[in-house]
């Protein structure tokens, strides 16, 4: 880091509006993306702590668990996650499409030597609950554990993206950026706060719960670290197509069209469904002018396969 941001060329010509990208797909850590940001202020705690064990939960795809997992290694932590193939929130429809559980980052945790607990799928509460469970068995059998968040959104993590805001010098009038646990939106979003750069979160996830976890996640991070704290939000919920963890149609043209144009891979997860949402906003007027678009990585769930 810091990470390139260049101007998307033929895009820009394409829609009429000057278009840039944030490259945190080349955040350089096995195999790249936005936790590797989170992961450089929540790895020293972890250290600090004297742990042996760390403990968190995901889907079965979460980049995420990859990346965390390949850096406890770094400190010779083991890493252990419970994870679900597609976890859901009750009362929101389940796509009725297999989510890309297998092959992908998957075959990263093997590689990277992460122990990973696999429970059948069910709502997003329970996942949380048997990563506590866990950790708390781990701590009775005398272990030093720590428990890190779902997609390491806590306090490290907003304060982790309130700094990558820093690394954007020119001036832009919207900033996209995928959104799912919400510390990558949070954090942007209070860094660029009282600036003339709008920021707008795309979400993966049908919960409109996810909006007060970016607002709580700033305040604990304003707690903490001190600093800016949010009171409101713009986080879109239009581009989630199926559901969280499936692909979306648009998204799918979208990774097609920017691979095509420009040479650069989207994930089907997260920032393919953003970089439609922002092509959608575009066409619609809702934003112009120069616009920053916040590559959030996710590249190895391109080689991610229904389970069979
Ligand atoms: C985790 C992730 C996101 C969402 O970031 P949050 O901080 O969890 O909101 C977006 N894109 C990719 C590729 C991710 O892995």
């Amino acid at each position: 880091m810091p990470t390139p941001c260049h101007r998307l060329p033929r895009v820009s010509e394409d829609w009429g509006v000057d278009v840039w990208i944030k490259r945190d797909d080349l955040t350089g850590f096995a195999g790249g993306g936005n936790k590797g940001r989170k992961l450089e202020v929540l790895l020293p705690q972890v250290l600090a702590q004297d742990a042996k064990v760390v403990v968190t939960c995901g889907s079965s795809s979460s980049n995420f668990v990859r990346q965390l997992g390949a850096a406890c290694s770094l400190i010779g932590v083991r890493c252990e996650a419970i994870v679900m193939d597609l976890p859901f929130e009750p009362g929101y429809p389940k796509p009725q499409i297999p989510p890309l559980a297998s092959g992908g980052n998957e075959t990263l945790n093997e590689l990277f030597g992460t122990v990973i607990h696999r429970i059948p799928d069910g709502p997003w509460e329970t996942l949380f609950d048997e990563a506590t469970n866990r950790a708390a068995l781990l701590r009775e059998h005398g272990e030093q554990v720590v428990e890190v968040k779902i997609g390491g959104s806590s306090a490290e993590g907003v304060f982790a993206f309130r700094q990558a805001a820093e690394e954007i010098s020119q001036s832009f009038d919207h900033l996209v950026v995928s959104s799912s646990s919400g510390s990558t939106l949070s954090g942007l979003a209070s860094g660029f706060h009282g600036s003339t750069t709008h920021v707008i979160g795309i979400s993966a996830d049908p919960e409109e719960e996810n909006y007060d976890d970016v607002l709580r996640l700033s305040r604990e991070c304003a707690e903490r670290f001190g600093g800016t704290r949010l009171t409101e939000v713009d986080l879109r919920y239009e581009y989630v197509g199926p559901g969280y963890g499936v692909a979306s149609e648009e998204g799918v043209l979208a990774a097609e069209y920017l691979a095509r144009r420009e040479g650069i891979i989207l994930d089907p997860v997260y920032s393919a469904k953003a970089f439609a949402g922002m092509q959608d906003l575009v066409t619609r007027k809702e934003i112009k002018g120069r616009i920053l678009f916040w590559h959030t990585g996710g590249v190895p769930s391109v080689f991610g396969r229904p389970r069979t």
